[in-house]
Order: C-alpha cells, then structure tokens, then sequence
C-alpha cells in the first residue's frame, strides 16, 4: 500500500484539529484551568503541587496555604518541615516542598519576587519545568507559548492519531503546527475535560462520543467491544500505530 507523504499526513491531521476543536468548545464552553489560584504565584505553586495529584486534593490543600503564605518571601522563609507539613497530602511533598522554597527564593533573587513572563525565565527557575511554564503563562498571563501536554492530553492526542510520541515534549512538538496559535492554552483544557468526562483511559465511551466520526480509534474501540464478551474486554488503548 502507498505511505502517504509527511505533509499529506500533517494536512490530515490538521484537519482533524480543526474539525474537532468547534466540537469541543461548543461540547465544554466552560473549559478552564482547574487549579484555583488568584495570582500568578498562586498558579506556579499550585502546579508545582499538581504533579502526581488531582487537582480537586491541590484546591483542598492550597486553600489554607494561600492564606498562610501571600508572597514569594514567604514561601522561601518558611522552614523546609513546615512547609512539608502543609503540603503533605498532595504526595512527594520533601521534593515539593523543595521546589517551590527554590522557586521562591529565586523569584526573589531575580524578579524581586514576581514571576516572571518568558519561557525561559521560568524554566530557569527550581523545579519550574516547560510544563509548568505553559500552564502559567497561558492561564496567568494569556500567553500562548506552547502546548500543556499532561496524561489526559496525551491519550487523547494519540487516540485521535495526532501524535504516535509517548514524550510530553515529542507529543507538544507534534501538536504545535496542527492548532491555531491562540488555541494552544484552550486546547489542553479541553482535551482534559473530555478525557475526563468522555474518553476515560479505561473505558472511552466512543458509542455518544461527539468526535467519533472523526476520530481513527473510535471503530478500534467499537470493534474490540463488539468481539469481546463484556468480562473479558482488555481496558488496552488502542495502538497509536492504527491510527494517522
Ligand atoms: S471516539 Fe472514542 S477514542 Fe475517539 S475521542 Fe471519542 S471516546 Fe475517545
């Protein structure tokens, strides 16, 4: 069989972004970042936080420690255990803790305690990675840098045969040529709230999904389910090579 072309695949695939992205908007009209926050510092640190944990037990926890720590001095003050203690129910909480006393310190150092609004500057901060800076410059400052790409963006990005990568940065690389430069912050909400509430990691609910006419995984799953008795299904995703 002939391979397509690489550009051939790219248009495809384009078309594909934009053939879902009105889907979702109108689908999720409320779609946002989850994690409360009334700052930017208050976003740095509750993403800081959000690693390995749901955002529902970051909201929990950082109620309180928003109103114990209102600035970056704070943060970097307060001794390593007690800021251990605080944070402790979002699990990794000594790496956590570290991070964002690190982060805070700098921000100090630096940016006389503000947080700064380049890529660059923020991932030269402790423990702010490329992930972090894209949530918080699109979700505090409205800039659209790059692609958040976290477990839900990734599975629905494979399922809808946008990326074969399992790599956070390989799959925001593929990403970014497909959606519009202004929808780069939006699209990672909406991902994440159809993968929350649509297309599960174990069970995706292709049968009323509103993208299934475009999307290459959907007859994957449809087809299994079909063959398979209910017991046996395998909770597997389809292969991102089944799909372009
Ligand atoms: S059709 Fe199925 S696999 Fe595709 S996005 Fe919808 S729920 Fe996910």
């Amino acid at each position: 069989m002939a391979q397509r072309s690489p550009s051939k695949r790219t248009d495809a695939r384009r078309q594909r972004v934009e053939a879902v992205l009105p889907i979702l908007k109108r689908t999720y009209p409320d779609a946002r970042c989850s994690l409360n926050h009334a700052s930017p510092l208050q976003l740095l640190v509750a993403t800081i936080l959000s690693a390995q944990c749901t955002d529902d037990r970051v909201n929990i926890v950082t109620k309180d420690l928003f109103k114990k720590y209102r600035s970056a001095e704070q943060f970097a003050r307060v001794p390593q255990e007690e800021l251990e203690r605080d944070i402790q129910s979002t699990g990794f909480f000594r790496n956590k803790a570290k991070s964002i006393r690190g982060m805070a310190a700098s921000l100090l150092e630096k940016h006389g305690g503000k947080v700064p609004r380049t890529m660059d500057e923020l991932t030269a901060l402790a423990g702010v990675g490329r992930k972090t800076a894209n949530v918080v410059l699109g979700n505090a400052f409205n800039i659209n840098e790059g692609v958040v790409v976290d477990t839900h963006v990734t599975r629905l990005s494979q399922r809808l045969g946008l990326t074969k990568h399992t790599d956070a940065v390989k799959i925001e690389h593929d990403l970014i040529p497909l959606i519009p430069r202004e929808d780069w912050t939006i699209w990672s909400h909406l991902l994440i709230y159809h993968g929350r509430k649509v297309c599960t990691a174990r069970n995706p609910a292709c049968e009323t999904c509103p993208l299934r006419p475009h999307c290459p995984s959907a007859e994957i799953f449809l087809k299994a389910r079909a063959e398979k008795p209910a017991a046996k299904r395998s909770p597997k995703t389809a292969s991102a090579e089944n799909v372009t």
